[in-house]
């Protein structure tokens, strides 16, 4: 029998949507990686193929979540960067030797070492992560405005307005709470 875990939510940006495997933090969190399995899943949709995921390794790559969540965060409201998360996001950075592959059809793609490819995959999260962080692709760090969520997530729309992280789950949420709310509002008027 499989075991039912809860879906993943694919955004378009690595870092960010690996740190929406763990969401609602403000509300009823809900964590998409709970087991390694979950993990490898999970990297296998980004083109992140490991062999093998250890208990140890999860820790790893929920510290690295938990410090790009801490650090994309302070980004997206001008604050100092928490120190911890810049350690972590560095060390992992560091330690990965994957490999950027240019395909025939001008694609790339990402080769990670023989021996430790999970170490490598996070060093490839933690690469993006300070891309996206140091300002240097186009976007703007954003927090999602449900607020149980507020998820820092990375906005590239022409207008830099978007409000929700994703617009499937938060948006609509907080949508139709606004049109129930407007419905109360009006059944007072009227009655
Ligand atoms: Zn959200």
């Amino acid at each position: 029998m499989r075991a039912e875990f809860p879906d993943f939510r694919l955004g378009s940006v690595l870092a960010t949507s690996f740190t929406g495997t763990l969401s609602e933090r403000h509300g009823d969190a809900v964590e998409r990686i709970p087991t390694p399995r979950r993990l490898v899943d999970w990297l296998a949709v980004y083109g992140l193929d490991v062999d093998s995921c250890t208990p140890d390794q999860l820790d790893l790559a929920r510290e690295l979540r938990e410090s790009i969540h801490a650090a994309a965060t302070a980004a997206a409201l001008q604050d100092t960067l928490p120190a911890f998360a810049v350690r972590i996001l560095n060390d992992r950075s560091r330690q990965g030797r994957a490999a950027a592959i240019l395909t025939p059809e001008g694609e790339r793609r990402w080769r990670l070492g023989p021996a430790s490819g999970l170490e490598d995959a996070l060093g490839v999260i933690a690469a993006d992560a300070i891309g996206i962080i140091a300002g240097e692709r186009d976007g703007r760090l954003a927090l999602c405005a449900s607020p149980t969520c507020r998820a820092a997530f990375f906005d590239t729309s022409r207008s830099r307005t978007r409000r929700w992280c994703d617009m499937n789950t938060c948006g609509n949420r907080q949508k139709k709470a606004r049109f129930h709310a407007n419905q109360r509002k009006s059944a007072i008027l009227t009655g």
